[in-house]
Protein backbone atom coordinates (compact mmCIF):
# COMPACT_ATOMS: atom_id res chain seq x y z
CA UNK A 1 0.00 0.00 0.00
CA UNK A 2 0.62 3.57 -0.33
CA UNK A 3 3.27 5.11 2.36
CA UNK A 4 1.39 5.42 5.82
CA UNK A 5 0.79 8.93 7.70
CA UNK A 6 0.65 9.68 11.24
CA UNK A 7 0.61 12.15 13.57
CA UNK A 8 0.59 13.12 17.35
CA UNK A 9 -2.66 14.66 19.19
CA UNK A 10 -1.86 17.91 18.64
CA UNK A 11 -0.27 17.57 15.14
CA UNK A 12 3.01 18.90 16.01
CA UNK A 13 4.74 15.57 15.39
CA UNK A 14 4.35 14.14 11.81
CA UNK A 15 5.69 10.77 10.42
CA UNK A 16 5.59 9.00 7.48
CA UNK A 17 6.13 5.16 7.03
CA UNK A 18 6.37 3.15 4.29
CA UNK A 19 6.55 -0.92 3.78
CA UNK A 20 4.31 -2.90 5.84
CA UNK A 21 4.96 -3.83 9.35
CA UNK A 22 7.28 -7.00 10.39
CA UNK A 23 4.37 -7.70 12.59
CA UNK A 24 1.41 -5.71 14.59
CA UNK A 25 0.69 -6.77 18.71
CA UNK A 26 -0.80 -5.43 21.39
CA UNK A 27 1.24 -5.43 24.15
CA UNK A 28 -0.47 -5.40 28.07
CA UNK A 29 3.39 -4.84 30.01
CA UNK A 30 3.07 -2.95 32.96
CA UNK A 31 4.97 0.24 31.50
CA UNK A 32 2.37 0.19 28.59
CA UNK A 33 -0.68 0.69 30.99
CA UNK A 34 1.04 2.96 32.40
CA UNK A 35 1.82 5.12 29.51
CA UNK A 36 -1.63 4.89 27.73
CA UNK A 37 -3.91 3.62 30.74
CA UNK A 38 -4.57 0.61 28.26
CA UNK A 39 -2.63 -1.92 26.64
CA UNK A 40 -0.58 -1.14 24.09
CA UNK A 41 -1.65 -1.38 19.88
CA UNK A 42 2.02 -0.87 18.22
CA UNK A 43 3.32 -1.77 14.51
CA UNK A 44 6.78 -2.84 13.91
CA UNK A 45 8.80 -1.24 10.81
CA UNK A 46 12.31 -1.11 9.81
CA UNK A 47 13.66 2.31 11.32
CA UNK A 48 14.92 3.62 8.49
CA UNK A 49 11.20 3.12 6.87
CA UNK A 50 10.32 6.47 9.34
CA UNK A 51 10.95 9.76 8.49
CA UNK A 52 9.76 12.12 11.37
CA UNK A 53 8.65 16.10 10.82
CA UNK A 54 8.64 17.29 14.01
CA UNK A 55 10.19 17.64 17.83
CA UNK A 56 10.31 14.25 19.80
CA UNK A 57 11.05 13.76 23.91
CA UNK A 58 12.33 11.05 24.83
CA UNK A 59 11.80 8.17 28.21
CA UNK A 60 14.16 5.61 28.69
CA UNK A 61 13.66 2.88 30.99
CA UNK A 62 13.87 -1.16 31.47
CA UNK A 63 10.44 -2.81 30.55
CA UNK A 64 9.45 -6.01 32.05
CA UNK A 65 11.43 -8.43 29.45
CA UNK A 66 14.68 -6.31 30.99
CA UNK A 67 15.74 -4.51 27.94
CA UNK A 68 16.28 -0.91 27.62
CA UNK A 69 13.63 0.72 26.06
CA UNK A 70 13.18 4.61 24.34
CA UNK A 71 9.62 5.88 24.41
CA UNK A 72 9.68 8.95 21.86
CA UNK A 73 6.57 11.28 22.47
CA UNK A 74 5.11 14.59 21.24
CA UNK A 75 6.97 17.34 23.82
CA UNK A 76 3.98 19.78 23.67
CA UNK A 77 1.12 17.36 24.00
CA UNK A 78 2.59 14.22 25.54
CA UNK A 79 1.49 11.36 22.82
CA UNK A 80 3.22 8.12 22.59
CA UNK A 81 4.50 7.98 18.95
CA UNK A 82 7.63 5.36 18.86
CA UNK A 83 9.77 3.18 20.87
CA UNK A 84 12.66 1.23 20.38
CA UNK A 85 14.64 -1.65 22.46
CA UNK A 86 18.30 -2.23 22.79
CA UNK A 87 17.24 -5.61 21.76
CA UNK A 88 16.46 -4.59 18.26
CA UNK A 89 17.35 -1.11 17.18
CA UNK A 90 16.91 -2.06 13.42
CA UNK A 91 13.16 -1.50 14.39
CA UNK A 92 10.68 1.14 15.91
CA UNK A 93 8.08 1.03 17.16
CA UNK A 94 4.72 2.85 15.97
CA UNK A 95 1.38 3.16 18.06
CA UNK A 96 -1.26 2.50 15.51
CA UNK A 97 -3.49 5.00 17.19
CA UNK A 98 -1.60 8.05 15.96
CA UNK A 99 -1.53 6.96 12.20
CA UNK A 100 -4.35 8.81 10.09
CA UNK A 101 -5.35 4.89 9.20
CA UNK A 102 -5.06 3.27 12.42
CA UNK A 103 -7.10 0.58 10.45
CA UNK A 104 -4.54 -0.07 7.50
CA UNK A 105 -2.49 -2.22 9.89
CA UNK A 106 -4.19 -5.44 11.97
CA UNK A 107 -2.79 -6.35 15.26
CA UNK A 108 -1.54 -10.20 15.27
CA UNK A 109 -0.90 -11.26 18.53
CA UNK A 110 -1.57 -9.94 22.33
CA UNK A 111 1.92 -9.91 24.45
CA UNK A 112 2.41 -9.96 28.08
CA UNK A 113 -1.25 -10.84 28.37
CA UNK A 114 -0.77 -12.13 31.88
CA UNK A 115 -0.49 -8.57 33.50
CA UNK A 116 -3.37 -7.47 31.48
CA UNK A 117 -6.05 -6.13 34.02
CA UNK A 118 -9.00 -8.37 34.71
CA UNK A 119 -10.91 -5.76 32.71
CA UNK A 120 -9.13 -6.05 29.37
CA UNK A 121 -10.71 -7.58 26.73
CA UNK A 122 -8.27 -9.56 24.64
CA UNK A 123 -9.60 -10.55 20.89
CA UNK A 124 -9.86 -14.40 21.92
CA UNK A 125 -9.32 -14.91 17.73
CA UNK A 126 -5.68 -13.30 18.24
CA UNK A 127 -2.73 -15.39 19.19
CA UNK A 128 -1.39 -14.55 22.92
CA UNK A 129 1.77 -15.09 24.72
CA UNK A 130 2.01 -14.71 28.79
CA UNK A 131 5.23 -12.38 28.53
CA UNK A 132 7.20 -11.06 25.68
CA UNK A 133 7.60 -13.31 22.78
CA UNK A 134 11.30 -14.07 21.07
CA UNK A 135 13.64 -11.64 19.54
CA UNK A 136 11.57 -9.69 16.17
CA UNK A 137 12.49 -11.38 13.31
CA UNK A 138 11.96 -9.97 9.65
CA UNK A 139 8.91 -11.60 7.49
CA UNK A 140 10.22 -14.79 5.73
CA UNK A 141 9.75 -14.00 1.97
CA UNK A 142 8.54 -17.28 1.19
CA UNK A 143 5.68 -19.33 3.06
CA UNK A 144 7.24 -21.74 5.41
ZN1 LIG B 1 1.63 16.84 19.93
ZN1 LIG C 1 4.30 -2.96 26.50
Amino acid sequence: MADRTGQCLCGNVHYTVSGEPVTARICWCQTCQKISGNGTANAIFPSGNIKVDGPLGCYTSQADSGNTISRHFCPRCGCHLFASSSASPQFRVVRLGTLDEPSSVKPQINIWASSAPAWACLDSGLKSEAKQPGPIQPKPSSPQ
